[in-house]
């Protein structure tokens, strides 16, 4: 039996959907026998508050946006090496210096926005919020304060508004590429934007 621990932190919002998460493993826990549910536990569905979901399919070729602050590049470099002939099979999207150091290690193409501390976490929060960007490889440096540090905090928001998977360093991003999914089209839920709009006309 392989065993993994998982831990579940949330903030705000999402506290009502990790509710419902954690009243899944507790569940399954229950479901094994190896806890027993108390009757005030069972779970309530609510929507969260003023969004309403729909589902999205993600084609098999993937759109995948990369950044890496500057002392972080040289492991984004020898990641995406690594993992070039899995990257060759998707669309690569960059800030400005990720894309140009990208495109010259991999000798694969990269679209590069602008340098991200000119505002090419922006444009990339921009395409994620357009829906053409599926998936988000960022390793944002944790020991160095950055100039452009609402520009990241917003990329990172609006990945997490659009449901898109988010890959911070190396060992998550192995786990990203790994999957079936990356090879496969599968529906996931986005925020439903047209019935979001009507409640707020
Ligand atoms: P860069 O931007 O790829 O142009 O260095 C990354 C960032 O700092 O957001």
């Amino acid at each position: 039996i392989v065993q993994r621990r998982i831990s579940v932190r949330t903030q705000d919002r999402s506290r009502q959907q990790a509710g419902s998460c954690r009243i899944c493993i507790r569940r399954n826990l229950v479901d094994a026998g190896l806890l027993t549910m108390a009757s005030s536990e069972s779970p309530v569905e609510q929507p969260m508050i003023g969004i309403s979901f729909t589902q999205k399919t993600m084609a098999a070729r993937k759109r995948i946006a990369l950044v890496a602050h500057d002392h972080c590049k040289m492991f984004l470099l020898d990641w995406a090496e690594r993992q070039k002939d899995r990257l060759a099979r998707h669309e690569l999207v960059a800030t400005g210096t990720t894309g140009l150091l990208l495109q010259q290690r991999l000798d694969l193409p990269v679209e590069s926005m602008i340098s991200g501390p000119l505002g090419g976490d922006q444009q990339l929060g921009g395409r994620i919020a357009e829906q053409r960007v599926d998936m988000l490889v960022f390793f944002w440096d944790p020991f160095e304060p950055q100039p452009h540090d609402p520009d990241i905090k917003a990329l990172l928001r609006v990945a997490a508004v659009w449901n898109i998977p988010v890959a911070c360093n190396e060992c998550s991003a192995d786990y990203l590429l790994s999957s079936p999914m990356m090879e496969q089209a599968h529906s996931h839920r986005i925020p439903d934007y047209a019935t979001y709009l009507q409640g707020r006309a």
